[in-house]
């Protein structure tokens, strides 16, 4: 490959783009490339994805008519390349050229060179007077997210930091800074397994939103516990770790095995279980049920820029079914006085206050408004109906968190 980190990420970008397949999955599927290579070509995809929609508007002025897709993709790699990642206007005008040729789009090499340079031209300046937060965001996000819009937008555009969280007792690695929840968190880029206490099991990789609503089960030693939709099993690791006694549900068979070799490597226990959550009911009810259900996962775009391009709204409107069965089935789990927590890394408000009105109608389960002590390291995060609510824009001078929705229900 004359380019592997152009040609790989022109391939992510068509199977996002074109083949609405999600990122991961695109670069899992990549053919034997080098390590270093396939870490640059995902933050090349990555970086178009995020910044897709100021990408094209410095394009639109030069373009005389639509390109055909592919060549669409070939023109935001190289935009990229010198709007947003500081290549030499040489290299990122003659390497988007080289890759037209190299992909069959050879009789569009010209414009490709031509429209770039022009772009060179203008050089940064073409960001200025771009409101680049909304050009970034699809509409229906935008609208959706009501007054915190701009703010969730504006962290959307930069790459997040790395999160961990960690085992009872660990110091904070080196290099790392502590938070007040909890989370130690390294710079965006860091390469995980270069962490100290990575390889070992001593922490894990969690988003410091993502690290709450098992904190807020605040699981007793011996208690038992189902953990919902558990792989890869950061939310297991945090109830096991508290001792607590945990039974750990993944409907995904590779995923069930992937979570069973987490937790070897982090020397925690729990009983896995590879069944779907909607039919699976055990012999006797647990003391509390934390949900983490399938959602949007509109509150991780900034990790996973893909979602803000391949979500639509009629994705909202079946997760929430599905959250409902999930929620009424984990009711029929749980003993008289039991709690459960329903989280979803989602920033719809469909995936909210509403569910949790659809549960109180249709089980036995009262809402528990979570208390100011119990998010004291995160005041903001506390709706004034006890709901918990992240979005990338709080602590923003820290580096921001990802969307995450929680409520608590009690068995009456
Ligand atoms: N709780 C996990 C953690 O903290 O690491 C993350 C969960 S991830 C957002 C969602 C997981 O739920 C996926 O592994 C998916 O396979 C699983 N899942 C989705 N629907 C399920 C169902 N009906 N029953 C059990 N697992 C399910």
């Amino acid at each position: 490959m004359a380019d592997p980190t152009r040609e790989s990420a022109f391939d992510l970008l068509t199977a996002v783009l074109e083949r609405h397949r999600p990122l991961q999955e695109a670069l899992d599927g990549l053919p034997g490339l080098e390590p270093r290579d396939r870490s640059a070509a995902h933050r090349l995809a990555a970086a178009v994805l995020r910044r897709m929609g100021t990408l094209d508007a410095t394009l639109e002025p030069f373009l005389r008519r639509e390109p055909p897709e592919p060549v669409r993709n070939v023109l935001r790699i190289g935009a990229a390349g010198l709007l947003l990642l500081e290549t030499p206007d040489h290299a990122a005008v003659g390497t988007a050229v080289s890759l037209a040729k190299r992909r069959g789009l050879a009789p569009f090499a010209g414009l490709v060179n031509a429209v770039l340079r022009k772009v060179a031209a203008v050089g940064p300046d073409a960001l200025q007077d771009l409101d680049v937060a909304r050009l970034d965001t699809p509409a229906w996000l935008w609208t959706a997210w009501g007054q915190s819009a701009r703010a969730i937008a504006t962290s959307h555009q930069t790459e997040a930091p790395l999160d961990f969280s960690l085992k009872p007792g660990i110091a904070p690695p080196v290099g790392g800074v502590l938070l007040p929840t909890g989370t130690v968190r390294f710079p965006a880029g860091t390469r995980v397994g270069c962490v100290p206490g990575f390889e070992t099991g001593e922490l894990w990789v969690q988003d410091a939103a993502a690290a709450l609503p098992a904190g807020l089960l605040a699981a007793g030693p011996d208690e038992r516990i189902a953990d919902l939709c558990a792989a890869p099993g950061g939310k297991t690791a945090q109830l096991a770790a508290a001792g607590a006694a945990v039974t750990a549900v993944e409907r995904d068979p590779a995923r069930a095995n992937r979570l069973v070799g987490n937790l070897a490597r982090w020397g925690l226990h729990a009983d896995v279980i590879n069944a779907d959550a909607t039919q699976w009911m055990p012999p006797q009810p647990f003391d509390a049920v934390l949900l983490d259900a399938p959602c949007s996962s509109t509150g991780t775009i900034r990790r996973h820029p893909d979602v803000a391009r391949l979500k639509r709204p009629r994705d909202v409107q079946t997760v929430i079914q599905v959250q409902d069965h999930l929620l009424r089935q984990a009711a029929g789990m749980l003993r008289k006085g039991g709690r459960l927590i329903y989280a979803v890394c989602s920033l719809q408000p469909e995936e909210g206050a509403p569910r949790i009105a659809a549960a109180i109608a249709t089980t036995g389960l009262r809402h528990d408004p979570f208390r100011e002590d119990e998010l004291a390291a995160l005041p903001e995060a506390l709706t004034k109906q006890g709901f918990m609510r992240t979005h990338p824009g709080l602590w923003r001078d820290r580096g921001g968190m990802d969307g995450f929705f929680a409520a608590r229900l009690i068995k009456g």
